[in-house]
């Protein structure tokens, strides 16, 4: 368990792929990382079912099954883990960033954000009890489990449209529901979508709830027509739900640069903050890729620049006094 007057090398906030490599590397550059896994440790792909597009798994592995051995390398070389909730957090520009799980206060030289995003949920009926059984928030993901079948993707921004696109390579119809008959996706992306022959658009319509079969799986979605009010069963074996993102900023938010919808903002090229000192990677700070794949490698990147950062930076004089005057151990520099 960690020392809470103790001034971690480094402290890691989320459990998903991003989280876990960045604990990997920093553990086996021996920084002794700190992870604040959170108490849904895993991230997305708790949620997730067949992953089968991370490299090195020819077989496919479960997500939570993944997320498993991710945590279980990472402690291989010593990494510790709490599987807490980080209440909030006290970021310091190049001096020692303060993470508060309730009133208890833990110290660190270099934080690594890795908090992630969540899929933005329609609050319907079904939709979280029918996931992984036809509904979806991940096209590319869990389109090629959708081979010759009917869907739904529901969304009309560029993410409902890549869906689309992608998923309609592997169903048979894909039916793109909006709410409005405008769409907020780009031209592009929307042009490229209707050129499919296997997609057709339906709007102005709403999901209002998810409706399971004897089997246990989606088998039609109740849609209402928004500017008619009038309800109809639309029978669907898939519904990809590509409504948006959340990034889960919130308590960096007011300390740290994020743009208008609350990614972190990185320097280009590197996991580097506005802040000296804290990282973040994953995402938390990507709207475009979010694949295992692509967190894990920006959570690396995280490792590296935390690493480099406690190399090059001499401790903060802060670090040398603690409140009371109570002597501080600063965790060994890395050679
Ligand atoms: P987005 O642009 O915010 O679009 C969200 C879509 O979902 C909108 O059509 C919105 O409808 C609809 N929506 C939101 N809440 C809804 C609800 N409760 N019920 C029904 N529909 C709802 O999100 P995004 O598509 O994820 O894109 C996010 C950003 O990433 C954008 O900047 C996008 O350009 C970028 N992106 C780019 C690419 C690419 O270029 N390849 C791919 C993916 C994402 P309204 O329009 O009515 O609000």
């Amino acid at each position: 368990m960690a020392d809470s007057k103790k001034i971690e090398n480094v402290i890691i906030v989320g459990g998903g792929p991003a989280g876990y490599t960045a604990a990997l590397y920093t553990a086996r550059a021996n920084l002794e990382p700190l992870v604040f896994e959170g108490f849904q440790w895993g991230g997305q792909l708790q949620n997730t079912t067949e992953v089968e597009n991370y490299p090195g798994y020819p077989d496919g592995i479960m997500g939570p099954e993944m997320m498993g051995q991710f945590r279980a390398q990472a402690e291989r070389f010593g990494t510790r883990f709490v599987t807490d909730d980080v209440d909030r957090v006290e970021l310091s520009d190049g001096g020692v960033q303060r993470v508060f799980l309730g009133d208890k206060e833990h110290l660190a030289r270099t934080v690594i954000l890795a908090m992630g995003a969540e899929p933005r949920r329609l609050g319907i009926p079904g939709e979280m009890e029918l996931g992984g059984s036809g509904v979806s928030t991940c096209g590319v993901c869990d389109g090629a489990f959708f081979k010759d079948r009917k869907v739904l993707v529901i969304g009309g921004g560029d993410s409902a449209m890549e869906d689309a696109i992608f998923v309609s390579k592997f169903a048979r119809e894909l039916t793109v529901v909006n709410r409005r008959d405008e769409f907020r996706a780009s031209k592009i992306m929307q042009g490229r979508a209707a050129e499919q022959p296997n997609i057709e658009f339906k709007t102005p319509f709403v999901p209002e709830e998810f409706v399971g079969g004897e089997d246990g799986k989606l088998d039609h979605v109740r849609l209402r027509n928004v500017e008619t009010g009038e309800s109809e069963d639309f029978a669907a074996e898939g519904a990809f739900v590509a409504i948006g993102h959340i990034p889960k900023s919130e308590i960096v938010a007011d300390q740290i640069e994020t743009d208008d919808d609350g990614y972190i903002v990185t320097q280009p090229g590197s996991t580097r903050t506005n802040l000296a000192g804290v990282f973040a990677v994953g995402d938390v700070v990507d709207r475009t890729y979010r694949q295992a794949v692509t967190a894990a490698g920006t959570g690396c990147m995280g490792a590296l620049d935390a690493e480099w950062f406690l190399r090059d930076t001499p401790p903060s004089p802060e670090a040398h006094w603690m409140k009371g005057g109570e002597p501080t151990e600063i965790a060994p520099k890395p050679a």
